[in-house]
Parts: C-alpha cells; structure tokens; sequence
C-alpha cells in the first residue's frame, strides 16, 4: 500500500513539470523575486529559467542551477537570488536518440518532432554533443518598469566553435502559449562550466537527446503584488516571438 502510493508519487513526480509564473506575465515585465533558487531543490534537479530582474539566462542541471550573465560569466547561482519564472522537472530520459548532422536551430526542431507524442504534451529535453558552432545570448538586468522585449533588445549575443555541452531545456504546446513560450526553448550549458545562455543557432556533427514527456503541469503563481496586479489579458505571442529569437547585435 505504502510501497504503492510511493510508487504513484515517485511517477507524478517523474512526469510533472513544475512552472513558477507564466510567459504573459515575463512579457508584461513581471521580473521580481517570487521564489529563491534554494526553492528549486523541492520542484526538480533540470530546468531553465531566470533571475530578479533579467539578470542572465538560468541553467539547471544535474540540481545544480547556473547563471549565465550578460557579461559573459557563467557562475552557480546563490542560493538566495530571486527568481521571477522558472520551469522544472525531476529529469528522466524515456527516449534516447542521435541526431545529425545539424546545420540550424530550424533543423534541430526539425530532426526533433518526428521523436515528440503529437502536437499537445510538454516535453523536456536534454541534448549532449560537441558543437561545431553555438550562438547564445544573455539577458541583462533591467529596471523595473522594463518588458521582455526592452530587455531583449539590449541582450548579448556569444558566440562559440567547438565547444562541448549540454542543452537544457523543453517543448511547449501551442495551446499552452500564454503559459510557456510555444516550441522549442533550450539552454546551453558548456562541459567546462565556463559558458552558457539561451540558444539562438547551432551546428553539430551528431547530438544525443534524450527525451522525458511529460504529462503533468503545477503552475505556481506568484503571490508578489507585482504579479497580483499586473495586466495579463494581452496575448503574448507576437512579443514573444520577437524576444526569443531576436538575434540583435
Ligand atoms: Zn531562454
């Protein structure tokens, strides 16, 4: 019986993907602190997100969560700086597979789909390999008042050639959209722990991916009076679009 419900909350656990806050609210500039880093430890050890006001691109991986600034520096995230939105989950590869050649972001999406369950369940992905080239950007702390494509426009591109690392990440739904940004959102984190960011393009010989599905959803809403109070009725889509893969400078 104990063995039971444990086994049922192990697997709850191992298929729930965890969200802190939602893609609407980003866009409208909902940047302050509604949960710590520390708080990650109890929703999952894989994920991505970011910090208090914009201040980089956030890579969790393996429970350790990594921040990589728009100066460049990649750092372990302290335990006490605040998140704003966060996506999460106790990673479990269900699927693996090799991929490659890869000669863009459209073709790594297009490589990926075929191995996805149809068009409507979450799935995160983590992707190892060698990069022949990466382009990545990071956010910068911005002030408050600021939206996500005020803050994207002043973002920092990086880019790097063979470099080796892992891709955090997740496929939304469309249906989800003003949850989650739909399609596919990575982040990169590299073997030696010195780079990292939001994927913009890449090239690769050969990647493996492995693949956990998931067909829970716990969203978390910030009980901050920024968020209590913010206008969420606009849709998000076409500024999400422009922040996502807006390659700038
Ligand atoms: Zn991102």
């Amino acid at each position: 019986m104990i063995r039971k419900a444990l086994a049922d909350y192990l697997d709850l656990e191992h298929h729930t993907l965890w969200q802190l806050s939602t893609s609407t609210a980003v866009v409208e500039g909902v940047f302050g602190d509604a949960l710590h880093v520390r708080d990650l430890a109890d929703h999952g050890d894989f994920g991505i997100g970011t910090f208090e006001q914009l201040d980089g691109e956030g890579i969790l991986l393996d429970g350790v969560c990594w921040q990589a600034c728009a100066d460049g520096r990649l750092r372990e995230a302290p335990p006490e700086e605040g998140i704003p939105f966060w996506i999460a989950t106790h990673f479990e590869s269900e699927q693996r597979v090799q991929l490659g050649p890869v000669s863009s972001f459209e073709q790594l999406g297009a490589l990926l789909d075929p191995h996805r369950p149809g068009a409507n369940l979450f799935v995160a992905l983590r992707i190892r390999g060698m990069f022949e080239e990466l382009l990545v950007r990071s956010v910068s702390r911005v002030e408050a008042g600021a939206t996500l494509l005020d803050a994207t426009r002043s973002q920092t591109t990086f880019s790097h050639q063979a470099i080796s690392g892992t891709l955090v990440g997740f496929w939304s739904p469309t249906h989800a959209s003003s949850l989650n940004i739909p399609g596919y959102h990575l982040h990169f984190l590299s073997d030696d722990h010195r780079h990292g960011g939001h994927l913009l393009d890449l090239k690769a010989a050969s990647l493996d991916v492995d693949f956990d599905f998931q067909s829970n959803l716990r969203l978390a809403l910030p009980e901050t009076r920024e968020f209590l109070t913010a206008d969420l009725t606009a849709d998000p889509t076409a500024a999400l679009e422009e922040a996502e893969t807006n390659q700038g400078q």
